[in-house]
């Protein structure tokens, strides 16, 4: 068999394995042609890495082979050039960017409201700049008051204000993440389907949302969760499920796989960020939360 009938042979072994099992005899050795599985995509926010510079951080991120780092967003344009100079050359991204802006988009204060629409506007920028997939947001916490009243004309406001920040966000092609949280936080956005029904009322692609695993316990189902926000889904929040602190610290409750496999699913590009505390050492409690999400990931 010269080169050529091999490739041509191996070639129709390959197509063979993708028409169905009658015929895929020929192609146990294409199993490398399978899609691989998505790639588990981990990222820390700045405070979960030990180190005391965000460049000890950044090295202990690598080691562990953490590839994003998710920002806070509060004093960003001052830090924006210590920030893009740390990850520069090292196989780290930006993910997003936590917050950080001034006021909230439910405000019933005017001025409040402004603070947020400027505020809000420069971060989108600095966020884009750095290579961010979005700045998250929560429409209202429950102690941001005097807030809009939970109304049908409300969202429809909301939808109209997310619009425009959505569209203005693809500019610096970035967006706006929204973050349900649980009820004692923000009874206005709780759950993950319901920031996907924003999204897909807001009419831009600039306008995203996210699940947080400490928030979903508002959930009835990981799962149905993750797969009813579809290609809404941008970013995703983890911590151990009974404390908010590092996963696996809460023993047999932190368990992600039926979430993660929607994921999987979904063939989730993005990433899964660490958002926790820890009751132990860092450097004992981070490794371990690591392995025990890499573990997870390849059962889901
Ligand atoms: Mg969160």
């Amino acid at each position: 068999m010269d080169r050529r009938t091999f490739l041509q042979t191996s070639l129709f072994g390959c197509a063979a394995a993708v028409v169905g099992p009658a015929v895929s005899g020929l192609s146990s050795s294409c199993t490398a042609q399978k899609p691989a599985a998505p790639e588990l995509k981990l990222s820390f926010q700045e405070r979960i890495a030990c180190g005391d510079s965000l460049g000890e951080k950044l090295d202990f991120m690598e080691k562990l082979g953490v590839v994003g780092l998710e920002v806070n967003g509060r004093n960003l344009t001052t830090r924006f050039e210590e920030i893009r100079q740390s990850i520069h050359g090292r196989n780290i991204k930006i993910s997003a960017v936590c917050a950080g802006f001034e006021g909230f988009i439910l405000a019933a204060d005017p001025k409040v409201k402004t603070a947020f629409d400027t505020s809000m506007h420069e971060l989108l920028a600095a966020a884009g700049e750095l290579g961010a997939l979005g700045v998250i947001m929560v429409p209202a916490f429950n102690r941001q008051t005097p807030v809009l009243p939970h109304t049908r004309e409300t969202r429809e406001f909301l939808c109209e204000e997310l619009h425009a920040l959505g569209e203005y966000a693809l500019k610096y092609q970035t967006s706006v993440i929204l973050e349900p949280l649980n009820r004692r936080e923000a009874h206005y956005l709780r759950q993950v389907s319901d920031a996907a029904a924003l999204c897909r009322d807001a009419k831009s692609e600039g306008i995203k949302c996210m699940g947080d695993f400490w928030h979903m316990s508002e959930e009835t189902s990981d799962y149905a969760a993750f797969i009813a926000a579809g290609e809404y889904l941008r970013h995703v929040h983890i911590a151990s499920r009974g404390r908010r602190k590092m996963p696996g610290e809460d023993g047999e409750q932190d368990n992600y796989i039926s979430g993660m496999r929607a994921l999987k699913e979904l063939d989730y590009p993005y990433y899964i960020s660490f958002e926790c505390g820890t009751l132990g050492e860092r450097a004992v409690t981070v490794p371990a939360a690591v392995e025990l999400l890499r573990k997870q990931w390849q059962k889901a």
